[in-house]
C-alpha cells in the first residue's frame, strides 16, 4: 500500500551496510539545504529502478515562498512539467528497456501541470495519497522531493545514467549522487559539464 516507504528502507539498509554514523544517515535522509545543490538517490533492485531527487525549491523555480503572482504560479507549473518529463530528466541506456511507472512530487507549494493548475489546491499545504504535508514553518526555505519509479526489462544493462536535470533547471549547479545496485554501492558528484555516472 505504502510504496513510498520502500526507498527509505532500502537507503537505510544501504547506510547501515556502509557503517555510516546515524548523523550522516540523518543528513543524507533530509539533505543539507544549499541553493544550487541537490541530491539524487538511485536504487536498482531486481527490475525496479527508483530515482529520488531532493532539492531546494529555489533550484527549480528561483524562489521559496508561496507564489505571489502569475509569473511565480507559472514557474511552479513549469517546474512540475519538467520534473514529470522523466525522459528529459534522465537518459537511461536503451538496452535496459526501462519503462516509467509512477512519479511522485512533494513540494511545499504544489508543482502542478497546466491541466491541474486551475484546480483549487489547499496551498500552502499539499496533500498526497494517504498523507498530508504541513505548510513549511518559518517560510524561509522549502525542499522538493521527486521520485520516479521505473521497471527495467534488462536491468543488467543499466550500467550508466545520464542526468538531464541541469538542462531542465539551470539554477542547479551540483548534484550529489548515491547509488545502490546488485553490483554494489557508489557515489558521484555531477555538474552541468559532468552529468553522467556509472552504476
Ligand atoms: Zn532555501
Amino acid at each position: 500500500m505504502h510504496a513510498n516507504l520502500r526507498l527509505p528502507l532500502i537507503l537505510l539498509a544501504f547506510f547501515i551496510a556502509l557503517g555510516l554514523s546515524s548523523g550522516v544517515c540523518a543528513q543524507a535522509a533530509h539533505g543539507a539545504h544549499e541553493h544550487g545543490v541537490a541530491e539524487l538517490a538511485v536504487v536498482l533492485e531486481g527490475p525496479e529502478l527508483v530515482v529520488e531527487l531532493s532539492s531546494p525549491l529555489d533550484n527549480l523555480v528561483g524562489f521559496e515562498h508561496a507564489p505571489a503572482n502569475d509569473v511565480q504560479r507559472a514557474a511552479l507549473v513549469e517546474a512540475g512539467r519538467r520534473l514529470r518529463d522523466a525522459g528529459a530528466m534522465f537518459v537511461l541506456p536503451a538496452a535496459a528497456g526501462c519503462r516509467l511507472g509512477d512519479t511522485d512530487i512533494e513540494s511545499p507549494w504544489p508543482l502542478g501541470t497546466a491541466a491541474t493548475a486551475s484546480r483549487p489546491t489547499p496551498a500552502p499545504a499539499s496533500a498526497h495519497a494517504g498523507h498530508t504535508h504541513a505548510p513549511p514553518v518559518g517560510g524561509d526555505h522549502g525542499d522538493v522531493v521527486a521520485t520516479w519509479r521505473f521497471t527495467c526489462a534488462q536491468p543488467q544493462a543499466l550500467e550508466r545514467l545520464e542526468v538531464g536535470a541541469f538542462r531542465q533547471f539551470p539554477r542547479l549547479r551540483k548534484l550529489r549522487v548515491e547509488h545502490v545496485t546488485a553490483r554494489g554501492q557508489g557515489a558521484a558528484v555531477l555538474t552541468p559539464r559532468a552529468f553522467a555516472f556509472a552504476l
